[in-house]
């Protein structure tokens, strides 16, 4: 029987909810039981593919397609769990499955209501994860903060969970915020006592909270949020500020989190190894021997969230190089005002990643050129890969009007366009290239020297192609196809010949990074920005 852990959050959102509950769940793994994650997200949208990064952060791809919450990249990252669509659950899927079943009479003339159909379904989900990954503990995190009404039917249906399932088999975890207050110079528990009011007003007594907090907190601290907040002393973890996200799991580890938790499930560990994620993740971070700059040229460049998971693939890249690697965030629109040496000039890599649109595009092609003319390694990603071959259309094979059918409908020269089959589609949501397909690699090549295997599978998301009425002419002019979807003869990946390292990819290999385990091409794409 699986074990279940909840993870709220209160008082304030960005206190790093996704990465507390990918950290607890590491210390887990590392104890040696299988753990599942889903992330509970109370919004109404089905799910976040149809949503703008400035809405929504970095929109994950899961290996079988679905477009998901970025707190699954963080799961993922962390852990050794393989999460799917089913991983991540939304209000628009809970109603929205409900309101299926109503229509085909599956409730046989009920009332249909928030309390019990809505709870149920979500505790459905809930044991559906249990069931199809098998794993020994479950950790469930809810989107938003405590307090909010969106979130009450996820609260309710965990509160349920813990009556039904047997207290002994759920924990509730909550991150709080413990503010430091400079004037008064005192660090401050009332936030937290009130959120943890709100959560017991519904019904849930939490076993465990996370404080975040700028200032290490003193016993006296913790006795006091002990006492107003009716747990244990030992059960007030410190979450102080860290450098690196990768250094949590150790601090959580030091405060015995992992053993208050299997001490309530009534589990033993069956090993504990956290050494490997200590010497070959955090001491890296900590203290790397080199350094590197990548640009990375977007236009969602002032969000954090917008490109997360390159942003972690290019620190794995450096852990990988024992390298430190200096992001800077370039808005491609300054370049098409500046051009591209004010911005791009003493940087050793440049990576353009996913989009969509035509906004800043031009400045993107840019850089590329830049990258490419003046031999800077470049690594073009998704939409970054579709603008490397409009840059090396129109400046190497004299295709000047070279475009893309998403930015200009009737181009002339398309060189990427849509497939037959995309052109059919009417819906938005869910309906581009999604999840994981399999390339086929050609050896001698940047792509088969740091994959090392002529067959790969990567994740998707995209709905236009490179267009093949384009392929010799480009191979003519010193391009190389290294990798390609067999079945449809889909250009994959594509390199520059003649460059130090010039590869682009038209999936998302960032989604398959990870810190103790860095993605081929992230690093090789770090190696070469070293050289
Ligand atoms: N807009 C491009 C397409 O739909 C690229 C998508 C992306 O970069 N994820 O094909």
């Amino acid at each position: 029987m699986a074990k279940y852990i909840f993870v709220t959050g209160g008082v304030i959102s960005s206190l790093g909810k996704g990465i507390a509950t990918a950290s607890i769940a590491k210390i887990l793994e590392s104890c040696g039981f299988r753990v599942s994650l889903m992330k509970l997200d109370p919004y109404l949208n089905v799910d976040p593919g149809t949503m703008n990064p400035y809405q929504h952060g970095e929109v994950y791809v899961t290996y079988d397609g679905a477009e998901t919450d970025l707190d699954l990249g963080h799961y993922e990252r962390f852990t050794h769990a393989r999460l799917g669509r089913i991983n991540n659950v939304t209000t628009g899927q809970i109603y929205s499955s409900v309101l299926t079943k109503e229509r085909k009479g599956e409730y046989l003339g009920k009332t249909i209501q928030v309390i019990p159909h809505i709870t149920n379904e979500i505790k459905d989900r809930i044991k559906l994860v249990a069931k199809e990954s098998r794993a020994e503990i479950i950790l469930m995190e809810i989107g938003g903060t405590v307090g909010d009404i969106e979130s009450l039917p996820f609260l309710e249906a965990a509160r349920q969970f813990g009556l039904e399932e047997g207290r002994e088999n759920v924990i509730y975890i909550h991150l709080t915020l413990v503010p430091y207050i400079k004037v008064a110079g005192e660090i401050k528990t009332k936030p937290t006592q009130h959120s943890v009011g709100t959560l017991r007003e519904i019904g849930i007594q939490p076993d465990i909270l996370l404080c975040r907090t700028e200032k290490p907190l003193a016993d006296d601290v913790k006795a006091k949020i002990s006492l107003f907040c009716n747990l244990q002393q030992n059960a007030v973890i410190e979450a102080l500020d860290v450098s690196s996200i990768y250094e949590i799991p150790l601090i959580y580890k030091n405060q015995g989190l992992d053993k208050i938790i299997l001490d309530h499930f009534r589990l033993k560990p069956k090993h504990t190894n956290l050494k490997d994620w200590q010497d070959k993740v955090v001491d890296k971070v900590v203290y790397p021997k080199h350094k590197t700059t990548i640009a990375v040229v977007g236009k969602y460049i002032e969000l954090q969230d917008a490109y997360k998971s390159i942003y972690e693939a290019l620190r794995h890249g450096g852990i990988a190089n024992d390298c430190h690697v200096e992001i800077q965030k370039i808005d491609s629109e300054n370049i098409e005002l500046d051009g591209p040496e004010k911005s791009l000039a003493g940087v050793s890599g440049i990576l353009v990643p996913g989009g969509f649109g035509y906004r800043g595009i031009e400045g993107k092609i840019k850089a590329i050129q830049y990258a490419r003319e003046n031999e800077i390694p470049f690594f073009g990603i998704c939409l970054g890969m579709q603008c490397a071959a409009i840059e090396f259309a129109r400046n190497a094979a004299g295709l000047k009007k070279a475009n893309s059918t998403e930015f200009l409908k009737h181009a002339t020269e398309p060189v990427i366009s849509l497939l037959e089959e995309q052109r059919k589609v009417k819906l938005m949501g869910a309906t581009m290239r999604l999840g994981e397909y399999p390339c086929q690699i050609t050896k001698a090549t940047k792509a088969y020297q740091a994959y090392r295997r002529t067959l790969i599978c990567e994740r998707h998301r995209h709905r236009y192609e490179f267009n093949n009425r384009y392929r010799t002419l480009f191979e003519r002019k010193g391009m190389i196809f290294s990798g390609v979807y067999p079945k449809k003869n889909l250009v994959e990946m594509l390199e520059v010949k003649a460059h130090p390292w010039f590869v682009g990819v038209q999936f998302h290999p960032e989604f398959q990074s990870k810190p103790d385990k860095a993605h081929p091409l992230f690093r090789e794409f770090i190696k070469a920005s070293m050289r």
